[in-house]
């Protein structure tokens, strides 16, 4: 499998990385069997968290790598704010995992401002690991988030930190754009390595898995971690990974022509519909839509398990008041539309772009329809 050198921690790592939430579905036995066929195929980066089962995933994961600890760059996350609270939280996960050290520690889901306030008011867990990395228990400090990224943005502007773990995929690339353009160029200025999650879009890609990865790969990143419960799962993303080709500029715009999850109703934010007469700011208007529901919520009719899984996924990253305070500052929205059809007749996906509009006026200004 292609390794890469995950920026300044000058760890290498295989691009294919195992995540360990899916190791709570199942039992340690099959955990091991897993971890077994992902190193003998070359991957070497696998990942829990404290948090995934109270150190259930930790624990199973440790019986599954115990002959092999050598073999793998051993990843956790912390999701405990004070100093002595990472501390005890850090030396449990050393204990489940029985090791005496980690690879890399990444400070779990910093997704709010107050995540930022806490960890930035000193002392907190911050200066925990950088002491726990001192004495050798971590190799490299990291930050995870989903979602928006101006939390965890603001907190490596105050503080450096070695690696950033994010989604990539190419849904989620139109709701949250400044992930792309603001944060990843940021991190790889300061030559952070960039661990990639959700490729899939948690499961709602699930009709384009190939894609998905391949384009998630042709990122800007060292590796993308994906979770498994089975082993035909694993052996799939194992040699999609394996074939993986860089997908170039003209196969992506394509992509964004002909993936079905995007069709007609989620915005490429390609901008092509302005200038509005009325001066509206569309594509913005369709971001703040993104951060909402991840434009998920089309009031159009889907099947069962495709309307299930919208259900399930439109709120997951919790941006919904941010949206909403976004769109308030506008000075110009779905009220001030004159209905002229230029957008619709400038949109190259066939956007209904007025009913889009009305539809986002309804849910960040009047509150949700149901
Ligand atoms: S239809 Fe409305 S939003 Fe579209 S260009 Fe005309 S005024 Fe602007
Ligand atoms: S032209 Fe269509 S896809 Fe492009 S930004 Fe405007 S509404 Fe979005």
């Amino acid at each position: 499998m292609e390794k890469r050198i995950l920026g300044k921690t000058g760890i290498e790592v295989s691009i294919l990385g195992l995540g360990g939430f899916h190791m709570l579905e199942i039992s340690k036995e099959l955990v091991s069997q897993l971890v077994d066929i992902y190193l003998d195929h070359g991957g070497n980066y696998i990942e829990t968290a404290a948090e995934y089962g109270d150190g259930e995933s930790e624990k199973k994961l440790s019986y599954a790598i115990k002959n092999r600890r050598n073999d793998v760059v051993l990843v956790s996350k912390c999701h405990i704010r004070d100093r002595e609270g990472a501390r005890k939280f850090v030396e449990r996960t050393l204990r489940n995992l029985k090791t005496d050290h980690l690879d890399i520690l990444f400070l779990h889901h910093v997704t709010m401002q107050e995540d930022v306030d806490v960890l930035l008011k000193r002392p907190s867990a911050l200066d925990y690991v950088f002491e726990a990395k001192e004495k050798g228990m971590i190799r490299a400090i990291g930050v995870s988030f989903h979602g928006l990224p101006d939390y965890a943005l603001k907190l490596l502007k105050a503080q450096e930190l070695d690696v950033a773990m994010t989604g990539f995929n190419y849904y989620d690339r139109f709701n949250f754009p400044s992930i792309f353009e603001e944060f990843l160029p940021y991190a790889r200025s300061k030559n952070m390595g960039i661990v990639g999650m959700k490729a899939v879009a948690d499961g709602y890609l699930y009709r384009s898995t190939e894609d998905a990865f391949r384009y998630a790969l042709s990122q800007d990143i060292d590796i993308m971690v994906a979770g498994t419960n089975s082993k035909e799962i694993l052996l799939k993303d194992i040699s999609i990974v394996d074939n993986f080709k860089p997908m170039s500029k003209k196969s992506m715009e394509n992509l964004y022509f002909r993936a079905p999850e995007l069709n007609s109703y989620v915005c490429r934010q390609c901008n092509k519909c302005l200038p509005c007469p009325e001066g509206i700011n569309i594509p913005k208007i369709f971001e703040y839509e993104g951060w909402y529901d991840r434009q998920m919520r089309d009031y159009k009719p889907h099947e069962a398990p495709d309307y299930a899984l919208r259900e399930r996924l439109a709120f997951w990253f919790g941006n919904q008041n941010e949206a909403k305070e976004a769109y308030k500052s506008m000075d110009k929205n779905y009220t001030d539309c004159t209905n002229c059809g230029l957008c619709e007749e400038r949109c190259p996906y066939d956007l209904q772009v007025i009913d889009k509009l009305r539809l986002v006026h309804f849910k960040l200004a009047n509150g949700d329809i149901f």
